[in-house]
């Protein structure tokens, strides 16, 4: 119990309110660890495991209800030189200050996730084709404009690259397809220059209604039922 409230304290959040021991207290501490074990300690976003989990309850709608969802994975450039250059605890706040300028690119739906070292991911579910490319674009200018003060004579700037997908509608994908499709197109951004957006090109849906229907397993289709 001493080591739970000593992880809470240490993360910055309050202790459980009412008396210690008391069930709505123990609901409080265990709200409070699940809050930590889904958050990355040094951004407050989304972890990688938390993300994971949205990202499968996401393919599962689009699966269900066909409902475009975007997936975007955002790397940022030459992240190492900065390191390099200013050392180890500058780099934490350039990363602190890219998480919270993501936060403002995006609506109260969407999830936005630290997955790696300087590596970012953002859900937008029921995100319309174009508006794809749209919030991507504010989200690399936002950046770009950012003057991150860290206790330098100067203040840092950096870039981002960022790779998109679209999870496939009506069809039933998993996480690892789909990470590894917004990766190939962040890769493509990199390749292409650094400090930019691709998106894979929007696939034009093959799939007949009677291919939807099989989603739902024994359903029967209307005409049927007559
Ligand atoms: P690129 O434009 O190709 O992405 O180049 P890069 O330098 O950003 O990429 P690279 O993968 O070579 O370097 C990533 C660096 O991020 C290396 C690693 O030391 C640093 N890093 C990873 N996690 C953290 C962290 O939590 N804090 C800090 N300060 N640095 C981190
Ligand atoms: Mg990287
Ligand atoms: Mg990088």
């Amino acid at each position: 119990m001493d080591t739970a409230l000593a992880l809470l304290a240490q993360s910055g959040q309050a202790p459980p309110a009412g008396e210690p021991g008391s069930p709505a207290w123990l609901q409080g501490l265990i709200d409070g660890l699940c809050q930590l074990s889904s958050r990355d300690a040094l951004t407050g976003l989304a972890n990688r495991r938390h993300f994971e989990s949205v990202l499968a309850r996401e393919l599962d709608r689009v699966a269900r209800a066909g409902e475009p969802a975007l997936l975007l994975l955002l790397d940022i450039d030459h992240f190492k030189k900065i390191n390099d250059t200013h050392g180890h605890h500058t780099g934490d706040q350039v990363l602190k200050a890219v998480a919270e300028e993501l936060q403002h690119c995006v609506r109260p739906m969407d999830t936005v996730a630290r997955i790696g070292g300087e590596e970012f991911a953002v859900a937008l579910p029921n995100c319309p084709p174009a508006f794809g490319p749209m919030v991507a674009e504010r989200m690399r200018a936002r950046i770009e404009r950012c003057q991150i003060a860290v206790g330098l004579a100067q203040p840092i700037s950096v870039t981002v690259s960022l790779g998109g997908a679209f999870a496939p509608q009506w069809v039933r994908s998993n996480l690892t397809l789909w990470l590894e499709r917004a990766d190939k197109q962040l890769y493509r951004a990199k390749g292409s220059g650094r400090n930019r957006a691709e998106f894979e090109p929007a696939a034009v849906s093959q799939v007949s209604a009677e291919e939807k229907g099989l989603l739902f397993g024994n359903t029967r289709f209307d005409e049927d039922m007559e």
